[in-house]
């Protein structure tokens, strides 16, 4: 694994995106860079290699991109949390407050492997609101959220104090 590869240019940044005042850390970016995207699943893997993960969800969409090659490179379960009407099964849902307005996301407990260690994936951690309303999904499930991970932190928005005691890693910080 290439340990001094520079993440932070290969993000691409959109000021005032998607209002103003926004900085959106946009990891399309990141995609578009084999060099750039092979970096942050070799560093994935490290970080997470020796723990004990038994599957990993992932948060639609942008989670999807990240959780997916991880899933297969450990060979452990990969569970969607969806947004609201997308699954086709008997679902477990989870209201959540954003900025403006309510959210509501999704899971099939059939695919939550019970008593088992969870981690869960998203591209960018703001306010933590998104992962804390995951985790409280999957423990409904009936799981342990082990760990919660995001290719990006903006820790100056406090999402540790909303996460509580969970590990949270991320491979860049922005402050
Ligand atoms: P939050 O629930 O506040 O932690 O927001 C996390 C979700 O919103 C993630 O799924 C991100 O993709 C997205 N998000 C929030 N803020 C930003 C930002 N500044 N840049 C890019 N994505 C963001």
């Amino acid at each position: 694994m290439e340990t001094n590869f520079n993440l932070d240019a290969a993000i691409r940044k959109v000021p005032d995106f998607p209002k103003k005042g926004i900085l959106f850390y946009d990891i399309t970016s990141i995609l578009a860079n084999p060099e750039a995207f092979k970096y942050c699943l070799d560093a994935m893997e490290a970080l997470y290699r020796n723990e004990q993960i038994d599957a990993v969800a992932a948060i639609e969409s942008r989670g999807f991109v990240f959780a997916a090659p991880f899933a297969d490179r450990l060979g452990i379960p990969l569970i969607l949390i969806r947004k609201k009407g997308k699954l086709p099964g008997k679902t477990l849902s989870k209201k959540y407050q954003l900025e403006y307005g309510e959210a509501e996301i999704e899971v099939h407990p059939e695919d939550v492997p019970v008593g088992k260690q969870v981690l869960v994936v998203d591209d960018l951690i703001a306010t933590g609101g998104t992962l804390r309303a995951a985790t409280d999904l999957i423990a409904s499930a009936g799981a342990k959220v082990a760990g919660l991970f995001g290719v990006v932190g903006l820790p100056f928005l406090n999402y540790r104090a909303v996460l509580g005691n969970i590990p949270i890693k991320t491979l860049i910080e922005y402050h």
